[in-house]
């Protein structure tokens, strides 16, 4: 029988933070009582002025294709926004709007990478990236880092991973999994050794609102002179709450933008026109409120971690996720099942105890699992109560 299926797809595995929401959610509605901590997706609503003015869309007719790239108008509100909020200068037609930040970086990597070109992509990473890199023909070449440097990549670990193959460099502050923050020196040193190296830079900065207590710097306006090989991935899923809306961008060169909006226009076409309406209306109508209620609720759930036997968390800067290392669970028995490794103690800490987590595995960090504070302050406690639990079971 002819095999249906190409390589391509068959050498990718589901995004394993979308797997767990599924499964949590599938539980939950058979009435188990699950605490979902796994995905990351805020829960609050959709400013009422980007719904309204999503909804007026719709309802005045604006329901026709736009242009590839996106309305004229919303991309020049994006280039204000990076112009005021960032300190950079783009014009319209060096930004292109797609269908989510992950639709952003599919196109990035279709777009510039060729078969064998190498990316380097900083341990723990987001699912998605070396899944996407792969199927753009591309090589992942994953930088380890942990708990020691912060969950930061060094400038000499940068270093030593450039080779002649290497055609982009990813960067991911403030981080998911980790929640780390690159400050303004850190990304000035990493520029620093890249000053040399002829490569493209891609920055996904889809956190930059959510930082508790540190500045926000973005790689451009930290390295001006690499603005040029930057290419600026941002969006509106998590600072406005709009996950559903689907819509990112990408602000860099206009040779690369203009070649991502006409791989765009084979693709999608166009992102959706009544979400571009709702994306121009956000930018004056951010709430602050739910920085401080992430905030919160990270230093509870940090606290609460801290204080349970078996344990090590980092206090994480920015984002909406802890990344705890578990490896002294492992090894331990559970009711006479041994807990082997990350995929095992998530596995039955939802089973048993009913609190959903992902595995770090899926990040690149085996002794890790990642738990999302996007969820109420109330979850986050019970959710304590339960790790607790699971742990005294463990005999810690
Ligand atoms: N980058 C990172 C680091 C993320 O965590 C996410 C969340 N899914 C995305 C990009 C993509 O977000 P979206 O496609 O919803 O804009
Ligand atoms: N970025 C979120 C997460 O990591 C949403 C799910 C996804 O797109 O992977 O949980």
């Amino acid at each position: 029988m002819v095999q249906r299926l190409s390589q391509r797809v068959q050498q990718i595995a589901p995004s394993a933070t979308m797997s767990v929401d599924a499964k949590t959610k599938a539980l939950l509605q058979a009435g188990q009582p699950v605490v979902n901590m796994s995905v990351g997706e805020p829960d609050f609503d959709t400013p009422v002025a980007a719904a309204f003015a999503g909804v007026q869309a719709i309802v005045n007719g604006n329901t026709r294709y736009t242009a590839a790239a996106g309305t004229v108008e919303l991309r020049r509100a994006i280039a204000e926004k990076l112009a005021r909020e960032n300190g950079l200068a783009y014009t319209p037609n060096q930004i292109v709007v797609s269908s989510g930040a992950k639709h952003t970086l599919y196109n990035i990597f279709m777009s510039i990478l060729d078969p064998g070109d190498e990316v380097i992509v900083p341990a723990p990473y987001w699912v998605s990236y070396p899944e996407q890199i792969r199927l753009a023909g591309g090589v992942p070449v994953v930088v380890e880092s942990d708990e020691s440097t912060g969950f930061k990549m060094t400038p000499e670990r940068l270093a030593a991973a450039l080779t002649k193959k290497t055609k982009a460099v990813l960067l991911n502050s403030p981080n998911n999994p980790t929640g780390a923050v690159y400050n303004a020196s850190e990304l000035r040193a990493l520029g620093d050794v890249l000053q040399n190296h002829d490569c493209l830079i891609v920055t996904d900065e889809i956190y930059e609102k959510l930082v508790y207590g540190v500045e926000y710097t973005s790689f451009a306006a930290a390295c001006p002179d690499l603005m040029d090989r930057t290419l600026l991935v941002n969006g509106f899923s998590k600072a406005f709450a709009m996950t559903g809306w689907r819509l990112g961008y990408v602000a860099c060169a206009e040779d690369l933008a203009t070649a991502m909006a006409s791989l765009q226009s084979h693709g999608t076409g166009s992102p959706s026109t009544m979400s571009q309406a709702a994306g121009l209306a956000a930018f004056a109508a951010f709430n602050s409120d739910v920085v401080s209620a992430f905030w919160r609720r990270r230093d509870v759930l940090v606290a609460g971690l801290r204080n349970i036997a078996g344990i090590e968390c980092e206090l994480p800067d920015g984002a909406f996720y802890v990344f705890p290392n578990v490896r002294a669970a492992f090894g331990r028995a559970y009711e006479g099942r041994v807990i082997g490794n990350a995929l095992d103690y998530a596995e039955v800490l939802l089973e048993k105890h009913w609190v959903a987590t992902v595995p770090g595995d899926a990040f690149g960090a085996p002794n890790n699992i990642r738990l999302s504070y996007a969820t109420s302050l109330q979850n986050v406690e019970e959710a304590l109560r339960r790790i607790q639990d699971f742990h005294r079971v463990l005999g810690f």
